[in-house]
């Protein structure tokens, strides 16, 4: 069973690669045979002259070009990709809390081909107040009363074949998106999200424990996601924002608790669809 982990890390973002190599190594899916392939405009990285790292050389993007151009990144490799049985997507800052192993995390087979987490602020919560794009100009647009989990961008992957087609549809409306002047909200994100809602018979949906920032811990964390900002100025990367004034932070909230139930009774009176 052959594993190809697609790593991603452009500008300061090199610098969570060393560590994750060895936890990778150590942990994730451990016994079976992997090969790292790192995206990077890094001239070295370290761990490169182990057999089973591959640097690519990659230009780094700005934000947020940076993480939505993924998968047309990726695709740029496909040839070489189809060595593989699975590929995994992960975020450069993940660290593995333990072994995880096959039964735990590959796609069980028959329809279910792809993989993805389910993302924990989000956990649980009725689908009108997931931050999904919104916006019908996007090909990443989920009605209000439609979806049902919301999934990290950070942990993804699947049978080679599925995720590469994935990755094939998504950098298409990602480009479709860029064509008519929209970014989706969360980028990639959004975009695998209205994957995950047109098609979850698709996906293994893995709890949120495979996928928990730092800032906030569960007691059964499996993978975790370091804190950028004790590595790096994350505001260097996407821009500082801008402080909001009493009256904004009012609106804000009645904006996320409240206007969704407005939303969500419009769309359900309309019977909006994914079509
Ligand atoms: N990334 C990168 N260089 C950048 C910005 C992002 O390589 O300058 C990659 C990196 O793999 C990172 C991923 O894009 O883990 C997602 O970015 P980030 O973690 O900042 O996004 P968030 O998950 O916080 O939305």
């Amino acid at each position: 069973m052959k594993i190809g982990i697609l790593y991603l890390c452009t500008g300061k973002y090199t610098v969570f690669w060393p560590e994750f190599y060895k936890n990778f190594e150590k942990n994730f899916l451990p016994g079976c045979p992997k090969t790292y392939l790192v995206f990077t405009d890094a001239p070295q990285i370290a761990h490169e002259a182990e057999p089973n790292v591959r640097r690519i050389e990659q230009e780094a993007l700005p934000w947020p070009y940076s993480t939505m151009e993924r998968f047309r990144i990726f695709l740029t490799r496909e040839q070489e990709l189809r060595e593989f049985d699975y590929l995994f997507y992960a975020n450069a800052n993940l660290e593995c809390r333990g072994p995880i192993l096959p039964e735990e995390i590959l796609p069980r087979g028959g329809r279910e081909t792809l993989v993805a987490v389910c993302h924990l602020p989000y956990y649980g919560k009725p689908p009108r107040f997931h931050p999904y794009d919104r916006n019908p100009r996007s090909r990443a647009c989920i009605p209000y009363n439609c979806g049902q989990y919301y999934v990290a961008g950070g942990l993804n992957g699947g049978q080679a074949g599925s995720y590469l087609a994935l990755c094939r549809e998504l950098a298409r409306r990602t480009q479709e998106d860029l064509d008519h002047g929209v970014i989706a909200r969360q980028h990639d994100e959004s975009q695998l999200n209205r994957m995950v809602a047109e098609h979850p018979e698709w996906f293994r949906i893995l709890g949120p424990e495979f996928c928990v920032p730092e800032e906030t811990p569960v007691p059964n964390e499996r993978i975790r996601v370091l804190q950028k900002n004790r590595f790096l100025d994350v505001s260097a990367v996407k821009g500082r924002s801008t402080p909001q004034n009493f009256i904004q932070r009012k609106w804000e909230a009645f904006r996320l608790n409240w206007l969704p139930y407005l939303w969500w009774a419009r769309d359900t009176l309309l019977h909006k669809t994914l079509k």
